[in-house]
């Protein structure tokens, strides 16, 4: 140990004799004279106290001015030398001033990571740091580098996958036995960097894996997926507007064999609709940008100012990006992936249709506000580009087929009618297109003739959590995916751990942990969540959003995560509250499709619009719901999308509970995406959100490794000396302990299991691995 680490051991031990949470004794503020003054709730000045007159404390302040507080306003200051541990676990004093500060210090000089016990929290930079590429994958490798980092993760995920993992020294799982498969879930709000975090995981994988090319095509993957699934929203240029899973598969021996990414909840809407000074999904932009002449003759394209669905949000451009050049990155990465020219052509037809579509003029015709639709530019190049005859595309987009028993009547359609069956056929378009283009990468990266080799890291980025100044039900969704989540972090970095220990009968303290069970049964409870009254409400016709709101109110008024006022609801998330407009929430929910289109799309001259539509046909075969009448729903299982959600997300909690998890938690400083800003109410708002102190209570007093009798004996007994004779797996395991002067404050025995501090394991693995 150098001279350093022994300083700071003997600080921590004064310091834990004195303090067991963060903050003083009764007495120890006239001892220590570093402290932090709290001003506000996110503020505080460090200062030295003076002296103490009743309840208030003198305190000069660094900046020469003096301060007098209550004794309830004042926490205890690391000195020094521990002002930048890179393992919070290393501070004497755990409480959020002194965690705020030490993230503070490191981001100012660059050191973005810093571990959090069992987590890695990742602060965003937002710009470019000389901190990956193939010398620091060699050095993490290599363990040249032990500083934290997201290739370190990565590389324990992997190392834990080659092993197989008989058992777990990093986090706990109980009851499953062969948990070879590893899980780095990367958490955090809109724009604290989870995307790009995810990039360097999988970069740093796929140059361990290296061997068949298949790790070159998940990176090219990453850029289709983003230009078609990642937009400028207010809170990030590049925001992820879906989820996505991607799962590595190993051979024995290390290399990629396989690969596959599930994609989940994209916002549809956001090709219609969304907020100003936000804009739709890159791939229009990069095509109007970065189209070749004859891409641009046949398609017909014009630049982005010409189509209504871009500039109606007023944004087209983001400032430091070059949609020309990405557009080139996209077709390289086509390219890559075996996208033959032809099925590149229908992609951008289709993106060019939905274009034109948009542009397509509806003018009133009488005071009942029906519409007629003349034959223009939009007209023509839409039918054109979707392969079908500009008067039918007319009619399916002013007017309803309506069947009454053997007859069937046309019904006119209103001013928004046609906006909204214009819109829903677009969104519908849009989506499919990025189901196909997915399913088309999954065949590229060869999942489908892959053996299954039971050796698969699977990396989770989503939609982060946020609350814009207006919410929908698209937002709704979301935060409620985030929610999912959360728990499934708590769970395993707070509950199963300590449960564990309560188990297995050892001295424990239970630390008190933030819990979202309550909201989660705000959502899910049945059959009187939120969900499940959205879809009892979306089946019924008579409804609207006042019978959604009363209903609302009438069963989640109990839950205290839930608010209504002025029809709009309030939900206490775990990171926060948010306010949802209730308007347009059934329609979204039912998410309909007239079946006109669904016959325009199959009139279609052209193969892929057509596909479109046959897709449908199967779908509505299969049972509609109560409200359904002429329309399908365009999920598969003709599901509500409240309830695809649910299901997609419970799918994904089903395959991550198998795995074992590493967690990222990234954060943003600023709400301005400018690099060196630190914005200390942002940010321990974050880090109360994932529970910092609390996990770094737990891994400080906890036991990280944990390993029963029988396996221990197993696999160190053989390191004992000859002399010893121990028949039962606890007498070995304990002659083992004590050969190798393992401290008792550093193990304790459990009814089944030995249970270890973080590290007490290296010097029995370092001899096991000698002999
Ligand atoms: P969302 O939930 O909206 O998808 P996110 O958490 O995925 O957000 P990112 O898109 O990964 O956020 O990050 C936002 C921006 O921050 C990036 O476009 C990039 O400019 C910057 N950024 C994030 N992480 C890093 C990093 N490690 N190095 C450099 N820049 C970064
Ligand atoms: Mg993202």
């Amino acid at each position: 140990e150098s001279p350093y680490d022994t300083a700071v051991d003997s600080f921590q031990q004064d310091a834990s004799k004195e303090n067991g949470n963060g903050g003083f004794n009764s007495e120890v503020p006239f001892k220590k004279l570093r402290v932090w003054c709290s001003i506000t709730s996110a503020e505080w000045k460090l200062g030295n106290i003076q002296f103490i007159s009743g309840q208030n404390v003198h305190v000069s302040l660094s900046d020469g001015k003096t301060l007098s507080v209550s004794t309830k306003n004042i926490l205890p200051a690391n000195p020094d030398i521990l002002i930048d541990v890179d393992d919070l676990i290393r501070l004497a004093y755990l409480n959020e001033p002194s965690v705020l500060h030490n993230l503070q210090y490191r981001y100012s000089r660059d050191t973005i990571y810093t571990k959090a016990g069992l987590v890695l929290l990742s602060v965003n930079p937002f710009r470019r740091l000389s901190l990956y590429g193939k010398d620091y994958v060699h050095a993490y490798r290599h363990k040249l580098i032990d500083t934290p980092h997201v290739y370190a993760v990565s590389d324990n995920a992997f190392t834990e996958m080659m092993r197989g993992n008989s058992f777990n020294t990093f986090i706990l799982i109980i009851n499953v036995k062969d948990k070879a498969d590893q899980s780095i879930i990367i958490s955090g709000v809109s724009g604290a960097g989870k995307t790009e975090t995810a990039k360097f995981a999988v970069e740093y994988l796929a140059h361990l894996g290296a061997g068949n090319g298949i790790e070159n095509q998940v990176l090219q993957a990453n850029t289709i997926l983003e230009a078609l699934g990642n937009a400028r929203t207010s809170l990030n240029n590049n925001s992820s507007r879906f989820g996505k899973l991607i799962e590595l598969h190993f051979s024995e021996i290390g290399k990629i064999c396989g690969a596959n990414i599930q994609t989940f909840l994209l916002e549809k809407l956001r090709v219609v609709q969304r907020t100003t000074g936000e804009r739709s999904y890159h791939i229009f932009y990069q095509l109007c940008a970065g189209a070749p002449t004859h891409l641009r003759e046949h398609l017909n394209l014009k630049t982005a100012e010409h189509y209504k669905y871009l500039m109606h949000s007023d944004c087209l451009t983001i400032d430091g990006t070059d949609d020309a050049q990405s557009f080139h990155t996209l077709l390289e990465a086509l390219d890559n992936i075996q996208f033959l020219k032809e099925k590149q052509y229908n992609l951008f037809e289709m993106i060019a249709a939905i274009l034109w579509l948009g542009n397509i003029s509806f003018s009133v015709i009488d005071n009942e506000n029906h519409v007629e639709i003349a034959v223009d530019e939009g007209i023509k190049s839409a039918s054109k580009l979707l392969g079908c005859n500009e008067q039918e595309l007319i009619l399916a987009l002013s007017t309803q087929k309506i069947q009454t028993g053997q007859c069937s009547t046309v019904k006119k359609l209103t001013l928004s009618e046609a906006i909204e069956t214009r819109d829903a056929l677009v969104k519908y378009i849009y989506y499919s297109l990025f189901i196909w283009l997915v399913e088309h990468i999954n065949m590229s990266l060869g999942v489908g003739n892959v053996e299954i080799t039971g050796r698969s890291i699977f990396i989770l980025d989503t939609s982060g959590f946020g609350s814009f100044h207006k919410n929908s039900f698209e937002q709704l969704c979301i935060n409620y995916a985030n929610e999912r989540l959360q728990q499934h972090f708590n769970r395993h970095v707070f509950k199963l751990e300590q449960e564990e220990y309560m188990q297995d009968g050892i001295d424990w303290t239970q630390i008190e942990i933030v819990d979202n069970t309550q909201c989660l049964n705000l959502f899910e409870k049945k059959p009187l969540g939120l969900l499940s009254l959205l879809d009892e409400e979306s089946a019924q016709s008579s409804s609207n959003g006042l019978t959604f709101i009363n209903k609302l109110k009438k069963c989640l008024n109990g839950n205290p995560c839930f608010k209504e006022k002025d029809g709009a609801i309030g939900i206490f998330h775990y990171a926060g509250q948010v306010w949802y407009t209730i308007d347009g929430f059934l329609q979204k929910n039912r998410d309909p499709l007239h079946s006109d289109l669904i016959r325009l799309l199959l009139s279609s001259t052209q193969e892929f619009p057509k596909l479109l539509g046959s897709n449908l046909l199967d779908n509505s075969q299969k049972k509609l719901s109560s409200y359904a009448g002429p329309f399908v729903y365009v999920d598969s299982q003709n599901q509500c999308v409240g309830t695809q959600i649910k299901d997609q997300m419970f799918k994904l909690m089903q395959i991550l509970e198998k795995t074992t998890s590493h967690f990222i938690c990234c954060i943003k400083p600023n709400n301005k995406m400018s690099s060196g800003l630190y914005e200390h109410d942002l940010v321990l708002q974050q880090l109360r959100c994932c529970g910092v102190l609390e996990m770094e209570k737990i891994s400080k007093s906890g036991f990280s490794t944990r390993i029963t009798h029988q396996q221990f004996a197993e696999r160190y007994g053989f390191l004992l000396d000859k002399t010893v004779v121990s028949q039962d797996p606890l007498g070995a395991s304990l002659a083992v302990l004590q050969q190798f002067n393992v401290q008792p404050d550093m193990f304790q025995v459990g009814y089944t299991k030995i249970f270890l501090r973080t590290g007490s394991i290296s010097a029995l693995e370092d001899s096991r691995n000698r002999a």
